[in-house]
């Protein structure tokens, strides 16, 4: 079958990646340094099933960049994970964590497994052997994992314990997005959705919105939709739609999105909630309404669907969520992209905090987090806006060229050993 490398995330982040070295006018030399994953070990991870069976499942770890600091990033667990999709998320997290300033490099993580379709207990012998066998280049001073698609803080609790038993003793620091009961941080579960939130508010507030002004949409009901509407509904915002894998509600006057947590905290899904019509995933992208926030998958903002779309501000809560067509046509309709490696960069700044109090032993409060949280992400977000106008490029553009010369800087300065 021929492949739409237009829509594929590795060809997105390459084709980011070479604008932004446009703009800042490098060498090859440094575009390729920049373009290249640094290490990448990939392990096959066998299962020994419920029933005694045995399955194989590839597992993938990719650093793409280390200059700053260890390699930080998620661990996905979805049937459709390839070398090429971790390839793409890890250089995401590069510049993410250089945008928002935390002292890491980038990496990602994936095994090709379809979470639903294992119990509980294969789960955790499928996370402790992929651990197992990327030991060697995983630690909290190497590369940190934390939760991503597929993945949560079980599965981060159980990466620690392989680690830590191996080691001889607890390293908490070696994942983030842990349970709070083994050196987790308070709010670090909400917080990819508190920086969406705040920088959709940062930008709205550029064109003097505010937003308990405004309706928005959410694609994805996940550990960053479902929070992110939330969030929305309690600024006062009108969340008039929301969808998950299994289909969409709309209604035009607003959800009641409390009463669809308790739905989906009941079925497991927004589908057939009763305050609303159905809609699909494609329908919610082209809604009349002012902020959309697609948190779901990569590509789903492509040339076609793009030209579709009728909001004014796309916050990406996903990663990779715009294809580079995509991109374009959101551009030249002149609608705001607050694009991904600063919208959702709230996940990795708690990650950070929890791993500094993980390595102090010192564990602050919710109020703590919740402001450094909000400072970092403003901060963040001012930085972006001000390279946007003085250099008349996209957000994402600014985005991508602050944290590409951070990283490139960093190469810089260190030197080239030997
Ligand atoms: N998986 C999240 C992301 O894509 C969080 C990464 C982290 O905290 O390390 O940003």
């Amino acid at each position: 079958m021929a492949q739409d490398t237009g829509r594929s995330p590795l060809a997105t982040a390459q084709a980011q990646l070479a604008t932004a070295v446009e703009i800042l006018g490098y060498e090859e030399g440094m575009h390729r340094m920049l373009a290249t994953p640094r290490r990448e070990m990939n392990v096959a991870v066998p299962l020994r099933r419920d029933s005694g069976e045995i399955e194989l499942f590839q597992g993938y770890r990719v650093q793409h960049n280390i200059s700053r600091g260890p390699g930080k990033g998620g661990l996905r667990y979805s049937a459709s994970v390839d070398a090429d999709e971790v390839r793409a998320l890890a250089m995401w997290m590069t510049w993410k964590c250089a945008v928002v300033d935390v002292p890491y490099g980038g990496a990602k993580g994936g095994v090709t497994i379809d979470p639903k379709q294992y119990s509980t207990a294969e789960l955790e012998r499928v996370t402790r052997r992929f651990t197992s066998e990327i030991m060697p280049i995983i630690g909290p001073e190497r590369d940190i994992m934390a939760p991503d698609i597929g993945t949560d803080e079980q599965t981060m609790a159980w990466v620690m314990d392989t680690y830590s038993v191996n080691l001889g003793y607890t390293i908490p620091a070696v994942t983030t997005g842990k349970p709070l009961q083994v050196g987790g941080s308070l709010g670090r579960a909400t917080a990819t959705s508190r920086g969406v939130v705040h920088s959709a508010q940062a930008a709205l507030a550029d064109a003097g919105v505010q937003l308990s002004e405004v309706t928005a949409a959410v694609q994805g009901f996940g550990k960053v939709g479902s929070h992110a509407a939330r969030f929305l509904h309690e600024a006062g915002a009108r969340v008039v739609a929301v969808s998950d894998e299994l289909g969409g509600v709309h209604a035009p006057d607003g959800l009641d999105v409390n009463a669809l947590l308790r739905h989906v905290a009941a079925t497991g899904t927004v589908t057939g909630f009763a305050d609303g019509d159905p809609i699909d995933n494609d329908a919610l992208l082209a809604l009349d309404v002012d902020v959309l926030v697609p948190a779901a998958v990569e590509g789903v903002l492509d040339e076609e669907s793009a030209g579709r779309v009728k909001a004014r501000w796309v916050v990406e809560g996903a990663n990779g969520p715009t294809t580079t067509a995509g991109d374009r046509v959101l551009a030249d309709r002149g609608v705001v992209v607050v694009p991904d490696i600063l919208a959702n960069a709230g996940g990795v700044v708690v990650s950070y905090f929890e791993w500094v109090q993980a390595n102090q032993a010192y564990w602050w409060t919710e109020k703590e987090i919740a402001e450094r949280l909000e400072h970092r992400m403003l901060t963040a977000y001012q930085a972006v806006a001000a390279t946007a106008r003085a250099e008349g490029i996209t957000l994402r553009d600014a985005a991508l060229t602050i944290g590409v010369r951070r990283v490139a800087e960093a190469h810089q300065i260190r030197g080239l050993y030997p």
